[in-house]
């Protein structure tokens, strides 16, 4: 079969044509009937489980309780908090009729779930002794998209929004910060992306919020990601939600909440921040397959070679590698190689007749020092899983690399104005969503957030001169 056929635009040609190609080549998701809406295909939907499990542990590791509330919030619920509701009346999807008639009170297909979680814990907490009251779910939730990109912005996505609630500021200030921590080490430790974690300026809060604070990567086009966000409510919800309690010396006080989230895009990110023009990339924590072992066969020995195959997945299996045998027979060897390095697998191990009498296979990287690599079979468990961590650890450094060599540090109108062409700027701003607005008019950046790890520094403005905001540099980007 013709190269072109299968392969995929080139990242440098159409980066957006590459990333839809790909999504569809790789066998991860499809366009589903109604527009926005995704379907994640087995070998996309186990990427998604295999990053979920890892944060779901995370999130039970930090004292949350999985809990479950329902999809459809009464549009009441909505209302009782002004910027909440503002923020989400474009994108929202209602149900007016149910059960052959109008409804009376329309309902909101949840966009998130803050005034619904708001409601159940205003009734759960009445004493101090009820807190801190820390809740996650799982779940799908539907946001209209004008513009939508399979997994980057979808109708209906899924995520966990965790929901917390705290005797005061300054604990509910502890588990913000937290949850965005726990955010980093999965997008880091397990997507082997290397996020900027940071608080986001008051133009780009969640509507609700006092402090939102943000993980971004960047993608291979240069462009920014949030991965995940994490929001100090103030008493904001609790007001409108009355979500109080009794202190210990007497006096009804209002709850200080959060929110916090993580969803599907993360796949988005991991293709757009390892793939290339072969196609998708994977870290090894989350591929389905790890290794993939293509048996060579010919004529007589082809019997013992598939038995071999099988016998070295088996302990591959045993000791804890996703290992997978390509044993279909009407395709060539060739044509599987170019399957799954479109499909992102790790490493690959070849065996046929001769290696097999040698006691090795060849192993192939999908990324990294070309060529291949005999390995002695014997100890192949211990081999793969140490070239497994090697994987993972390449591709954090070469995300790292490539993000430090987009990302430069500004003091003027026209540098900044070529850095984020392809990159992100650090520069000085002075805080006016005004001067936020005339920048993205003119650059379509955005501020993605202000660095929690920035040095303190102050100066003026990069677009107006005005004096500098924060007493550090803003990361400046388009964005996704
Ligand atoms: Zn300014």
């Amino acid at each position: 079969m013709a190269r072109d056929e299968r392969g995929v635009t080139p990242q440098s040609e159409d980066f957006s044509s590459w990333y839809n190609e790909l999504v569809t080549k790789a066998q991860l998701a499809e366009r589903g009937p109604v527009k926005g809406t995704m379907v994640i295909r087995p070998y996309g939907y186990r990427i998604w489980e295999l990053l979920q499990a890892e944060l779901d542990q995370r999130i039970k590791d930090t004292g949350h309780d999985n809990a479950y509330f329902p999809l459809l919030i009464p549009e009441s619920y909505l209302k009782r908090e002004a910027e909440h509701v503002e923020g989400f009346a474009p994108e929202l999807a209602v149900v007016t009729h149910a059960g052959g008639k109008e409804l009376e009170e329309p309902l909101i297909v949840r966009p998130t779930s803050e005034t619904l979680i708001g409601e159940m814990m205003a009734k759960w907490v009445s004493s101090y002794r009820d807190l801190p009251l820390l809740l996650n779910q799982w779940a799908n939730v539907v946001r209209w998209e004008l513009r939508p990109r399979l997994f980057v912005r979808t109708t209906e996505f899924l995520w966990q929004e965790g929901h917390t609630a705290h005797l005061d500021e300054a604990d509910a200030m502890r588990e913000t910060r937290q949850m965005l921590d726990v955010y980093a080490e999965v997008a880091r430790d397990i997507a082997a992306m290397p996020i900027v974690p940071g608080e986001k300026t008051a133009g780009e809060r969640f509507a609700g919020a006092v402090k939102t604070f943000s993980i971004e990567g960047m993608m291979r086009d240069g462009k920014a990601l949030q991965a995940g966000t994490s929001h100090y409510l103030g008493t904001n919800f609790a007001s409108a939600f009355g979500i109080q309690y009794l202190s210990s010396t007497g006096q009804q006080e209002l709850c200080h909440t959060t929110s916090w989230g993580m969803s599907t895009r993360m796949i988005g990110g991991v293709i757009m921040t390892h793939g290339d023009d072969k196609g998708l990339v994977l870290p090894p924590k989350i591929a389905p397959y790890q290794v993939v072992i293509v048996p060579i066969t010919r004529g007589e020995s082809a019997d013992e070679v598939q038995e071999a195959a099988r016998d070295l997945a088996r302990r591959l299996k045993e000791a804890g590698i996703r290992a997978h045998v390509d044993d279909r027979p009407h395709v060539s060897p060739g044509f599987k190689f170019n399957d799954w390095e479109m499909r992102g697998v790790p490493l690959r191990l070849e065996i046929g007749p001769r290696d097999l009498a040698a006691g090795t296979a060849l192993l192939a990287r999908r990324l990294g020092p070309e060529g291949k690599t005999a390995i002695g079979l014997d100890a192949a468990p211990e081999t793969l899983s140490a070239a497994l961590d090697a994987f993972q650890a390449f591709l954090l450094q070469r995300a790292t690399d490539f993000r430090e060599s987009r990302t430069a540090t500004v003091n003027s109108w026209p540098e900044f104005t070529q850095v984020v062409a392809d990159g992100w700027a650090r520069a000085l701003h002075c805080g006016q969503p005004s001067c936020e607005d005339d920048i993205k008019a003119e650059t379509a950046a955005t501020p993605r957030c202000i660095p929690s790890e920035a040095p303190a520094e102050s100066g003026t403005c990069v677009r107006c001169n005005a004096p500098s905001a924060y007493g550090k540099r803003v990361l400046f980007g388009r964005a996704y």
